[in-house]
C-alpha cells in the first residue's frame, strides 16, 4: 500500500490546513521534551515569529537510562496542546504505548512513533486504527525496507496519513550521534508515495552543522525537516547537547530562506 507501484501521485498529509508533501517543505520545530509552561510559552512564541506551523514536544520520552527524565506524560501533551493552539500551530508528539493512542488523538494532531518503537507492531497497529496522521521514524538500525514495512502495518489498518522520517542510523562513526543516511531520502521518495522528513537533530546529535545538513536534506528532496529548539539548551532535561536556541534557530531559518529552500 505504501509503494509507488500502488499509487503514482504523492500522498499529501493534511492536518488543520497544513499540507505536508505538496512540494513546499515544512519545518517541524520545538523542544526535545515538554518541561514547563514557561519553556513552552517562550519557544512557542519564538517559533510562531518564524512562521512555524508544526510544533513538536516530547511527553513520553524513550530514554536510554531509567534514571533520566522520562517526560511529563499526559500533562506534557496538555501543555503542548495549549501552546500549539495559542500560536496557531499543529502539534506532534511521540506516543510509546498502544493503549495511549486513542487518548493521544485528543491532544496531538500528528502522532509520532519513535525510532525505538518502529517495530513495536502493536503500536503500529494501534496507530493504524485511528485517523490521526502518523510521523514514523526509522529505527536505530532499521533498513529502508523495514521502515516501509512498518509504514505498511499502519496503512494496512486503514490510516493512510503517514510521514516517514529519516533520523540517522547506527554506524561505527563517532563524529555524529548517528549517521544521517541521506540517500534514504531519494530512495524513499522513489519507492513510496509518502512524504519524507529528515530529523537533523537526532541524526547528527550536534548543533554546529545544522545549516549544511538541513540544506542537504532539502536538496535531496525531503518534504520537511525536524529540529529540536529549546529556550536554554544547556539546562534542557533531555538532549541538551543537540538542541539549538531561538537565535540559532533564526539563523537556520534565514539560511534556508536565503538558499531558496523556504519562502
Ligand atoms: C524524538 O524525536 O523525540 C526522538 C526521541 O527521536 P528518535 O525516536 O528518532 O530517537
Ligand atoms: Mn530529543
Amino acid at each position: 500500500l505504501v509503494s509507488r507501484k500502488r499509487r503514482a501521485e504523492d500522498t499529501v498529509v493534511e492536518v488543520k490546513g497544513v499540507r505536508i508533501g505538496n512540494g513546499h517543505p515544512i519545518v517541524v520545530a520545538g523542544p526535545c521534551s515538554v518541561e514547563t509552561r514557561e519553556q513552552m510559552e517562550t519557544v512557542g512564541q519564538g517559533l510562531r515569529a518564524q512562521g512555524i506551523v508544526v510544533m513538536r514536544g516530547g511527553a513520553y520520552k524513550p530514554r536510554t537510562s531509567p534514571y533520566d527524565f522520562q517526560g511529563l506524560g499526559r500533562e506534557g501533551l496538555v501543555m503542548l496542546r495549549e501552546t500549539a493552539d495559542k500560536y496557531g500551530m499543529v502539534a506532534v508528539s511521540e506516543i510509546v504505548n498502544p493503549a495511549d493512542i486513542e487518548m493521544a488523538t485528543q491532544y496531538v494532531d500528528i502522532i509520532q512513533i519513535g525510532a525505538r518503537n518502529m517495530q513495536n507492531f502493536e503500536l503500529l497497529k494501534a496507530a493504524g486504527s485511528v485517523r490521526t496522521p502518523v510521523l514514523l521514524k526509522r529505527g536505530l538500525s532499521a533498513t529502508i525496507e523495514e521502515l516501509l514495512f512498518a509504514a505498511e502495518y499502519i496503512m494496512s489498518r486503514g490510516n493512510d496519513q503517514i510521514i516517514l522520517c529519516e533520523r540517522g542510523i547506527r554506524t561505527y562513526e563517532k563524529a555524529t550521534r548517528n549517521t544521517l543516511d541521506i540517500s534514504a531520502v531519494p530512495i524513499l521518495k522513489q519507492e513510496s508515495h509518502l512524504p519524507v522528513f529528515v530529523d537533523i537533530s537526532h541524526s547528527t546529535g550536534r548543533k554546529d552543522i545544522m545549516i549544511p545538513v538541513a540544506k542537504a536534506a532539502l536538496a535531496a528532496g525531503a518534504d520537511g525537516i525536524m529540529v529540536e529548539v529549546h529556550p536554554e539548551p544547556s539546562v534542557a532535561l533531555s538532549d541538551a547537547k543537540q538542541q539549538i536556541n531561538l537565535e540559532q534557530f533564526g539563523q537556520l531559518m534565514d539560511a534556508l530562506r536565503e538558499a531558496g529552500y523556504l519562502p
